[in-house]
């Protein structure tokens, strides 16, 4: 089992729940859109997180929600600047292939922190041939949003009129046809992942070019 220190750099406050953790990188390599195992060192708990960061970055970060009445990602939110964590991995095969590398045009959907994998995509290969939809309640969860050139991405706000489009992924999606021949990129919940394949395996696309990454 791959298994490495890290100690914690900076703590980035995005809302009142999330937050980018940046650790040392100390040499960790990976392929955009994989994720490790983070765990307390004393106590060997962990949980799954995608990378946030790019393969360039000098640090590795994690994007994290705290959820309500979840231990691990409380125990996350309470790390202090030089306290370590344990990151074992990487892990997963949610990673671009060479079609997408070289131009093919490709569709990134994700709920709230399913923007993760998605930043490390589009930081580390700045030249894709990329459209985000990202599907979150209010606009301040527009996380990382910097990243994305505007024009190649798409906020769906569902509890207030405040992104490019009110309303949830899903009738997004069905209110604007996917052309057959794209690649899509699932992140997030597993109800949106099965509805929205759905969606687009209507749409013509084979289930080969429907990829996802299920947080919960
Ligand atoms: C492959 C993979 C990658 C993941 N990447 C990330 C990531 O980049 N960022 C991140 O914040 N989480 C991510 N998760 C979820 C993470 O592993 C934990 O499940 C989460 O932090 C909750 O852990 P907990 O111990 O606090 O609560 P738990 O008691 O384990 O979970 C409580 C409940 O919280 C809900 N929940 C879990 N994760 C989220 C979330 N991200 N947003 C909203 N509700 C959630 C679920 O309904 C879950 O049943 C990922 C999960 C997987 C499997």
């Amino acid at each position: 089992m791959n298994e490495s220190l890290h100690k914690l750099m900076e703590v980035e406050e995005l809302t009142p729940e999330t937050f980018v953790l940046h650790f040392e990188r100390n040499g960790f390599e990976f392929s955009p859109g994989q994720y490790v195992v983070l765990r307390d060192p004393e106590t060997g708990e962990g949980r799954e997180y995608s990378i946030y960061s790019s393969i360039h970055d000098n640090r590795l970060s994690f994007l994290i929600r705290e959820v309500e009445g979840g231990d691990f990602s409380r125990l996350l939110r309470h790390l202090k600047p030089d306290s370590e964590i344990a990151i074992e991995g990487p892990r997963g095969f949610f990673v671009l292939d060479e079609q997408v590398l070289s131009g093919h045009p490709v569709l990134f959907i994700a709920t709230g922190t399913g923007i993760s994998p998605f930043h490390s995509f589009v930081r580390s290969y700045p030249d894709l041939n990329y459209r985000v939809l990202h599907g979150v309640h209010f606009s301040d969860e527009a996380y990382g949003r910097d990243a994305f050139k505007p024009y190649r991405f798409c906020l769906c706000t569902s509890r207030v009129e405040a992104g490019e489009y009110f309303g949830r992924v899903t009738f997004y999606l069905k209110e604007n046809p996917v052309d057959p021949k794209t690649i899509c990129y699932l992140c997030g919940n597993s109800g949106m992942i099965e509805e929205v394949s759905g969606i687009l395996e209507n749409y013509g696309i084979s289930p080969e070019n429907i990829r996802s990454e299920v947080f919960f």
